[in-house]
């Protein structure tokens, strides 16, 4: 299975695209980093996969 994440462009902090489809926006995990990531910040290739796999990235 393919890894999907982003990396917050403020702190650098990885966020698996499975939590990010949950949130649907989220303030960043990162360590007093107060960054807004979010789902469409994902490449369009990494969203299309994601949405086309989805059942695999659920648990
Ligand atoms: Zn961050």
């Amino acid at each position: 299975m393919r890894i999907i994440a982003l990396t917050c462009p403020s702190c650098g902090t990885i966020v698996a695209a499975n939590e990010l489809e949950e949130a649907v926006l989220m303030t960043c995990p990162g360590l007093e980093c107060e960054e807004t990531l979010g789902f469409e910040q994902l490449s369009e290739a990494d969203r299309k996969h994601f949405i086309e796999h989805l059942d695999q990235y659920r648990l």
